[in-house]
């Protein structure tokens, strides 16, 4: 049995429906993450799942049994805010502590929770400092800490690394993964960032308006996306209009307006006829001054160089195919002493195999 259930659940506010008949589970032990762009009604599941919010229909089951009508403080379920919530009159101890002491439980056994708890974040030699002596890691990590004291079954994480900056954010990501790895606890994570739900996540939702897109592993979330918005939405994608012309097991051939007849890989559910879109990730796509294998997997175009965008490890560069479309691209910069390959109009070619993209019917 899932830990978690979300059945056909319904919220609305006045006439406008935040949350529109969802329904997923969260397996023990998992690190599940809601995704979606500002607005798709991801704050508001995770707020029913705390109690803050009741569902208009539909039920949460924890365990199998109903939490609809368990107060927040009833549910063993606590919430990390982005906004950390810490006590500013209270050491890092005494914040730690106090849910324990609200439970009523011996100091002795505070002192010893507090202490194991605290080793987890590795927050130890901070135990006697106030919050506003700690950094925003910091204190992110004594808000994990105090949400953790008590063994919840679920921990719901409300942005929590959004408030800090970029290098900041990458350490916190990996110090999550292994304090989720360590305690074991399921932890449902909010965010609209999708590159930090890729690299958090066993599996992933992506909501838009109120109701979820797909859900699965990042990998296939990113490889298969399901639909245009999600391929749209998860990474750098270009997203070429096209119509099925012929299926067969093995391919599927589709004309992409302007550019031609090309080979992808079938999908369920395609018929001769049918629009939609080729999504293909820019390194899926080989570029060079001459890339052309005669290979009949492969398609081949020839194009100029629109614009570069050099990012350091990569340089991102924008080919104008000689039908006027514009596809992105990107290589590594990794041969010494080259920080890019071409520059703008430089004359190139590209080319990719029939299964670089991926198909999208909706
Ligand atoms: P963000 O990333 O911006 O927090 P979100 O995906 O978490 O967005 P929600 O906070 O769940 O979105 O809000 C979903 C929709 O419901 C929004 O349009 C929001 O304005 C609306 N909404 C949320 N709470 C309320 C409320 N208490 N009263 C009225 N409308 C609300």
């Amino acid at each position: 049995m899932a830990l978690l259930e979300i059945r056909d659940v319904v919220k609305r506010f006045g006439d406008f429906t935040a949350v529109n008949h969802v329904s997923l589970s969260v397996e023990a032990g998992e690190f599940f993450t809601l995704l979606g762009p500002s607005g798709c009604g991801k704050t508001t599941l995770l707020r029913m799942l705390a109690g803050f919010e009741q569902p208009d229909s539909g039920e949460l089951l924890l365990d199998g049994k109903s939490l609809n009508g368990v107060p927040p403080e009833k549910r063993p379920v606590h919430t990390v805010f982005q906004s950390y919530a810490l006590f500013p009159h209270m050491t890092v101890q005494q914040n730690v502590a106090f849910p324990l002491k609200m439970a009523g439980v011996a100091p002795d056994q505070i002192k010893a929770r507090v202490a194991e708890v605290l080793e987890d974040v590795r927050l130890q030699q901070f135990a006697t400092r106030m919050p506003s002596e700690l950094s925003g890691g910091q204190r992110q990590r004594v808000a994990i800490a105090r949400a953790l004291v008590n063994r919840p079954r679920v921990l719901l994480l409300d942005e929590p690394l959004s408030a800090l900056d970029a290098k900041l954010r990458e350490q916190m990501q990996l110090e999550l993964i292994n304090l989720q790895k360590e305690v074991g606890i399921t932890f449902i994570y909010v965010t609209h960032d999708q590159g930090e739900a890729l690299a958090l996540s066993h599996r992933i939702a992506v909501m838009s308006q109120g109701q979820v897109e797909q859900l699965d592993a990042p990998e296939n979330i990113y490889s298969y996306p399901k639909s245009r918005f999600v391929a749209d939405f998860i990474g750098q994608c270009n997203l070429l209009d096209a119509t099925i012309r012929s299926v067969s097991a093995e391919r599927m051939q589709i004309e992409i307006e302007g550019v031609g007849t090309l080979d992808t890989l079938p999908v369920a559910g395609a018929t001769v006829g049918q629009k939609g879109t080729l999504a293909l990730r820019p390194e899926k796509i080989k570029l060079g001054a001459s890339v052309a294998t005669g290979n009949a997997d492969e398609v081949h175009f020839k194009g100029k160089v629109h614009d570069c965008l050099y990012l350091g490890d990569v340089t991102v560069y924008i080919v104008e195919l000689e039908n006027g479309m514009l596809i992105e691209t990107m290589l590594p910069n990794a041969a010494p002493g080259r920080a890019r390959f071409f520059d703008d109009n430089d004359q190139v070619e590209l080319a990719w195999r029939f299964d670089a993209g991926h198909f999208v019917l909706a």
